[in-house]
């Protein structure tokens, strides 16, 4: 994520020379200079409005990260563990930026505990950080449900719902079922990755994102991950049978394993993996391997979660 986005920063620049440049063209054509006193009120109405959110940004940016927040992430993600000074301090800064401009509520907007909130970020931070210029794709925000779980009436403690992504948001998540994602080491299951994987799926789709993957020249997203599914052996794969239901599915569930046991997805299925690091600008390895504490597919909670990831 950048402190101001490519796009903010290209429409404040055109509208501040538009502005002006009008009220100049105003004043030159009709000889009244109060058209251009009134195009430069304009431009500093627009600037006090349009410079907000980059404020906002650097702001959060450069408030301090509390040791308490370290100390949790170095406890629960081996993706942050693994990563070195550079790399957490982005880290960091990307989990300054996600919380500064995401809304996190628990359900009927009760507050929501920090560590919570963390975990939320995290999984934005961990999955864009191959993508500086993406944004998290999360604009109606995060409902967090007590629990491990919802039924389709959204009544917490019934059903077997960890989390949901709806199309117009915002991202659903069981509050247990998103601790115990970032519990198990490699154990491949973390729904805060899977859900956020269907609106970075969504996104793509929607922005005509285009993929090299294994084509001579880029080709739409939406038909590189189409192939993949078509061509995957779900009877060898390591992703679960959920993963078979369609692509949505098949790709959230590789983006867990993705994530969370890069190794183990790349040696079973390289052109997955290869479409996967290419979607996401980054190749995981090397800072999971790093920061894993256990042996691969030791984590806990594996089999409280197996088969409640949902939507
Ligand atoms: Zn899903």
């Amino acid at each position: 994520m950048r402190i101001v986005p490519g796009f903010d920063l290209f429409f404040i620049g055109l509208y501040a020379l538009l502005i002006p440049l009008v009220g100049l063209v105003a004043w030159l054509v009709t000889g009244i200079p109060a058209l251009f006193a009134l195009a430069l009120a304009m431009l500093a109405a627009y600037l006090l409005l349009a410079l907000r959110r980059p404020l906002r940004r650097r702001q959060a940016v450069h408030a301090p990260f509390p040791g308490e927040w370290r100390e949790f992430l170095l406890s629960r993600s081996p993706f942050y563990r693994g990563l070195d000074d550079s790399g957490r301090q982005r880290f960091e800064r990307d989990v300054r930026l996600f919380l500064a401009e995401t809304r996190i509520a628990g359900s009927g907007g009760a507050p929501v505990s920090w560590p919570t909130e963390l975990l939320v970020a995290a999984g934005a931070a961990t999955m864009l950080h191959g993508r500086p210029d993406w944004e998290p794709p999360l604009l109606d925000g995060v409902t967090v449900y007590p629990g491990f779980a919802f039924d389709r009436n959204y009544r917490p403690g019934r059903g077997s719902i960890a989390g949901q992504a709806p199309a117009g948001g915002p991202l659903l998540v069981a509050e247990k079922s998103l601790l115990e994602g970032f519990a198990g080491e490699r154990d491949g299951i973390n729904v805060m990755i899977h859900e956020l994987a269907h609106y970075f799926d969504l996104e793509a789709r929607k922005g005509g994102l285009r993929i090299v993957a294994d084509s001579v020249r880029p080709i739409p997203w939406s038909v590189a991950i189409e192939k993949a599914y078509e061509r995957h052996d779900f009877a060898a794969s390591p992703l679960p049978d959920y993963a078979a239901r369609n692509e949505a599915e098949f790709f959230a569930c590789a983006s867990e394993l993705f994530f969370e046991d890069p190794i183990r997805l790349g040696a079973s299925c390289p052109r997955l993996f290869s479409l996967l690091e290419e979607f996401y600008g980054q190749d995981p390895s090397g800072n999971v391997l790093a920061g894993t504490h256990q042996t691969p597919g030791s984590g806990a909670g594996n089999a409280v979660v197996r088969g409640m990831l949902n939507g």
